[in-house]
């Protein structure tokens, strides 16, 4: 007899089949009983009818806890009643993994206790979806970057240097030396884009996050596309069409769990449509003291602003050269003014703010020579850096996405701790 998974179901109307599965929960009378159940690929409902199974599988299935482990025969049925489409009329059942006093039990729980309990709630529903629709944001980027002719390189986790600033990050004893958890693969990034033309980095970074926000992470993973020949221009349509990818893979491929959580599918579907509006950061501090901000011109955004910005236009948008001061050393001068750089931050609407920054990179070896200087850092560690502006530099362009941003908003979860299987904050290091 096959063993099937459940997100098969369908195909198996009918037909006798087994299934491993875990109880979620169960009701029921002295006469059926109804059988909630998991497997890892679907949440759907098992019927165990007495007449049917007699006195001694019936009363296995009456005694059964939240969480036990089993295997189960039985005819899988369509049924319009129940939110999958599908059931299992039961004929036979096997416990396999017995499951006392589980601690998630069906009442609401705080989120403390859940976090606490990370390693069995990602057995729950709300995790279910949304961790299934980070892998389908994990697969699509491959895709989408082989597909545009980037190959993966990755860049160090333990590196010397810290290029966005020292006051982040997480410092480490490197035998007799002093080293960092890496905050951005971007200086690697650039490397790569100069032998391989166009790259992308993905692999987790660190951040000493001291602020308690709804989308900060200490522990997060980036998208780090660099591309050789490539002006920023070029690199905001990639980034449109990034994004667009990604959403449109999700609802090819994640309807199920988009229900589950609720997500309402036509919007998603308006965040596909292309180009994304550009506001320069000059009309957006504008546009933010008409509306009563009180924000001035050199300033970077927080949250509020961000999200009012982005709510302002209902699609992801585009804020355009922002102040030099606030941004990293390495991005390009405008050529006509010497207090703006070329870069570009992508605003996520419905209040989830900044999921991407970028920028066109400075090409100049002296420029960047000053800058690293007038930034306090230490120009020791950035001789390798500056190598690429020796042999060969060319105008290139690239930017960074935070997974989790992105699948917090896809997915419309509240805080980002929820968009990763184990996350990291200020006061979280367990589980
Ligand atoms: P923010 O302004 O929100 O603090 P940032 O400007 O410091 O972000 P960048 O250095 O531009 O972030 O990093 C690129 C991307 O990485 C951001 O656009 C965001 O999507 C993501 N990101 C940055 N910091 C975090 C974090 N602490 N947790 C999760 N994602 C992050
Ligand atoms: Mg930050
Ligand atoms: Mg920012
Ligand atoms: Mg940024």
């Amino acid at each position: 007899m096959e063993t099937i998974r459940i997100e098969d179901a369908k195909n198996y109307v009918g037909q006798e089949v087994r299934l491993g599965a875990w109880l979620r929960n169960k009701r029921g009378s002295g006469k059926m009983q109804f059988l909630q159940l998991r497997d890892g690929t679907a949440f759907f409902q098992g019927v165990v009818v007495k007449a049917n199974v007699g006195e001694e599988i019936f009363a296995k299935a009456k005694a059964l806890t939240q969480e036990t482990s089993m295997y189960l025969i039985g005819t899988i049925v369509a049924d319009e009643r129940s939110p999958f489409g599908y059931e299992m009329q039961i004929k036979d059942l096997t416990v396999v993994g017995t499951s006392e006093c589980y601690p998630i039990t069906p009442k609401e729980h705080g989120t403390e206790f859940l976090m606490d309990h990370r390693h069995l709630y990602l057995r729950h529903i709300q995790p279910f979806a949304v961790l299934r629709i980070r892998n389908t944001l994990i697969a699509a980027t491959y895709e989408f970057f082989n597909k545009e002719g980037f190959i993966k390189i990755d860049s160090p986790l333990l590196t010397g240097s810290a290029p966005e600033g020292t006051t982040e990050l997480f410092h480490t004893e490197y035998f007799d030396e002093d080293a960092y958890l890496s905050q951005t693969g971007q200086l690697y990034a650039e490397a790569g884009a100069m032998a391989f033309g166009r790259v992308f980095t993905f692999g987790p970074t660190f951040r000493a996050e001291k602020s308690k926000t709804r989308r900060h992470l200490t522990e997060f993973w980036m998208i780090e596309p660099e591309m050789a020949w490539m002006t920023q221009e070029d690199s905001l349509k990639v980034q449109e069409r990034y994004i667009a990818y990604l959403i449109q893979a999700v609802l090819d491929r994640n309807e199920y769990e988009l229900d589950l959580l609720g997500r309402d599918k036509d919007l998603l579907k308006t965040y596909t449509q292309l180009p994304y509006p550009r506001v320069s950061y000059d009309d957006a501090i504008k546009l933010l003291q008409d509306n009563d901000f009180d924000v001035q011109w050199g300033v970077d955004f927080g949250s509020p602003e961000e999200t009012f910005l982005a709510n302002h236009f209902a699609k992801p948008v585009f804020i355009t050269n922002f102040p030099k001061e606030i941004k990293a050393f390495y991005m390009k001068r405008h050529p006509d003014r010497d207090d703006v750089v070329i870069s570009a931050d992508l605003l996520a609407p419905e209040g989830y703010g900044e999921i991407i920054g970028g920028s066109e990179r400075d090409t100049d070896y002296d420029y960047l020579e000053k800058r690293i200087k007038e930034q306090g850092l230490d120009l020791n560690e950035y001789s390798w850096y500056l190598d690429l502006r020796k042999y060969g530099s060319v105008p290139h362009s690239g930017f960074g996405l935070g997974l989790e941003r992105a699948v917090t908003w896809i997915t419309g979860e509240e805080h980002i701790r929820e968009a990763i299987p184990f996350p990291r904050t200020m006061n979280r290091l367990w589980p």
